[in-house]
């Protein structure tokens, strides 16, 4: 089993990566783990050579720097010496040494712009650049200057820094009465939700976030006067007028709406955006099964936000000083049995089901929160899309332990919302029966759906076990992975242990061919689209 401590610069090999958007990891040397190197942080031992001294780095100087032995990098202008991370990188030396001696920060990026390489870095930071890099900076920082102005009320220029695929824009406004603020943002879109509205006000700070298609809008303002804890958002779905209505503190007239912040105003990129933090209390924490428990959050009142179908958040504690972030996919409180009208969350609360490893750094430590205790809490990310189950007719779903946590709420929007789908089947591999997530309730919920059905299957059962028994494979998956009809649409989703992942993708090439492809490049991917399962027909839940 890999030690996997997030990933401060992965880029998977193209050997190594199967699954997509997957990534690969190399086993460390014992003594190489992310607590390890915590310790060896706080040492006091000089990390990067320069005895504490911040220097300003040239492109020549980093240039020179390209060695294993001899390795800086430079991320968002700031330099590291990465020498001593080395053996500590859980996506290995090599994927390091890509960006040696020059500026990784879009290598970085790529595949993990959510691990906090400031925290796990700081004691390696040689300083800044002298001159940029090569790599232009994140386009978060906007045409500021001009819009340091204050908000006068008016409707503001828009300060677009992405292109909108539609070339729509979205723009906002406010008003104000005796006791409330109103801001109108206009997203421009259709088919608004709740789930494409972020927002957020801390201490009169005010966040709101407009997701359009793979774009952020962003109102960031330090408001003019205080407000009360609780807001309200109003959607008008049809037509893209999403409404934040704040009550004011006191009854005054506001001549401005405030200050803007920094990224106030943009249109961007969602994936250019830095990640949001907002601290949640932790309500309750029940077990589900001898090492997995559900966490019950509660989101402040002062925040509105609903995690999509399919959708992860980060979580962000403190560990031995350092920052480490990991993240984790929101469930149900449980599996609702009634399907007559699409559920709707309360809003308020954050399910996730966490299973507690015994040597696991980030679980020892959220198991270790007391009923009370704060965490910080993301916005979500990922890239599942609804509209892949919307047009299918059958529905897959392999699980393997915690990989249960996307099919959660998949499950119960296929079952609620997709009238289409013929057949939902939930494949679910576990070790044992004592490790079976909710399997009361996904037995309840096969008696009472004709089209669900569920099938467990265990890799370390007792003998007392009449169910299936194995791991995933291309015979154990044939006999459950079936077309209703012989061309009907299929969508298959995977979530767990990077290697069953893969294994499962790559069970698609099994099954189209009849024989094994180890190692199957795009070219053969491409070429295998029009057999059998495409690759559009098939979901790997990952980071
Ligand atoms: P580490 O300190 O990283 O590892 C310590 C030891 O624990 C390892 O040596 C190994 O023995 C064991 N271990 C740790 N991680 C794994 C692993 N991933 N697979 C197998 N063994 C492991 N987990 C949940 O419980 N619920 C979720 O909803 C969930 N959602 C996720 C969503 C995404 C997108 C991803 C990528 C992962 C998700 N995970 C989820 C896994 C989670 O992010 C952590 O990897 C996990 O909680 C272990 O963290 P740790 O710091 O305690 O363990
Ligand atoms: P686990 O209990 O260790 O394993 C569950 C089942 O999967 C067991 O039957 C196990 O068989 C099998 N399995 C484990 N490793 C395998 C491999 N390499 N190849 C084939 N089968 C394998 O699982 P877990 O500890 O709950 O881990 C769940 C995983 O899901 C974690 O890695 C987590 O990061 C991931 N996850 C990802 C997401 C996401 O969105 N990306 C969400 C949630 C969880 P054996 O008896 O052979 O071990």
């Amino acid at each position: 089993m890999l030690n996997v401590p997030p990933q401060a610069f992965p880029a998977p090999s193209s050997q190594q990566r199967v699954a997509a958007g997957g990534r690969a990891k190399v086993p460390l040397k014992p003594g190489r783990s992310l607590m390890d190197w915590i310790r060896l942080t706080k040492s006091g031992k000089d990390l990067t050579g320069l005895k504490g001294r911040l220097i300003e780095v040239t492109e020549d100087e980093l240039a020179k720097h390209n060695k294993k032995e001899d390795c800086w990098i430079c991320i968002r202008g700031f330099v590291y010496n990465v020498t001593p991370y080395m053996e500590y990188h859980p996506g290995g030396e090599d994927e390091l040494m890509k960006a040696a001696g020059t500026d990784g920060t879009d290598l970085f990026d790529q595949v993990h712009r959510w691990v906090n390489y400031e925290s796990m870095l700081k004691e390696c930071l040689v300083g800044r650049m002298a001159v940029k890099p090569i790599a232009a900076p994140k386009e978060t920082t906007s045409t500021l200057s001009e819009e340091k102005k204050q908000l006068k009320g008016m409707l503001p220029e828009k300060k677009v820094l992405g292109a909108s695929a539609k070339g729509l824009t979205p723009s906002y406004d406010w008003f104000q009465t005796d006791s409330l603020i109103t801001i109108v943002i206009y997203a421009k879109q259709k088919d608004m939700n709740a789930e494409l509205v972020i927002v957020d006000c801390q201490d009169r700070r005010l966040r709101g976030e407009i997701i359009v298609d793979d774009h952020s809008y962003l109102v960031e303002v330090d408001l003019d006067h205080a407000v009360q804890e609780d807001l309200a958002v109003n959607i008008a779905e049809k037509i893209g007028k999403v409404e934040i209505i704040l009550k004011k503190k006191d009854k005054i007239n506001w001549k401005m709406l405030g200050q803007p912040l920094e990224s106030h105003n943009t249109f961007i990129k969602r994936t250019d955006r830095g990640l949001f933090y907002r601290r949640c209390k932790l309500v309750s924490k029940t077990e589900v099964t001898h090492d997995t428990k559900l966490f019950c959050l509660m989101l402040p009142k002062s925040t509105h936000l609903c995690v999509p179908t399919g959708q992860h958040v980060y979580l962000k504690q403190i560990i031995a000083g350092t920052e480490v972030v990991k993240p984790y996919t929101p469930v149900l409180p449980f599996l609702p049995l009634d399907f007559k009208e699409p559920s709707r969350h309360d809003g308020a609360h954050i399910y996730l089901m966490i299973k507690i490893y015994s040597c696991g750094l980030f679980t020892q430590a959220l198991d270790h929160l007391q009923v009370g205790d704060y965490i910080s809490v993301s916005n979500p990310e990922g890239n599942f899309k609804k509209s892949q189950v919307q047009t299918s007719e059958d529905l897959f779903l392999l699980a393997a332990g915690t990989g249960f946590t996307p099919m959660v709420k998949l499950l119960n929007f296929a079952l609620t919302e997709v009238s289409c789908l013929r057949t939902v089947k939930l494949i679910f591999f576990n070790k044992t029966e004592d490790d079976i997530l909710w399997r009361n309730q996904l037995e309840q919920l096969a008696l009472k759906v004709e089209r669900f059905e569920v099938q467990f299957i265990l890799s370390q059962p007792t003998k007392d076990w009449v169910g299936k028994q194995g791991k995933i494979s291309s015979s154990l998956l044939s006999e459950f992975v079936k077309r209703s009809r012989k061309d009907s649409k299929v969508l298959i989703c995977i979530c767990g242990p990077t290697p069953f992942t893969e294994q499962g993708v790559h069970f698609k090439m099994l099954n189209q061919y009849g024989h094994r492809l180890h190692f199957c490049s795009l070219t053969e991917v491409r070429y295998l689209k029009d057999l059998g399962y495409s690759q559009e027909e098939i979901h790997s839940f990952t980071a």
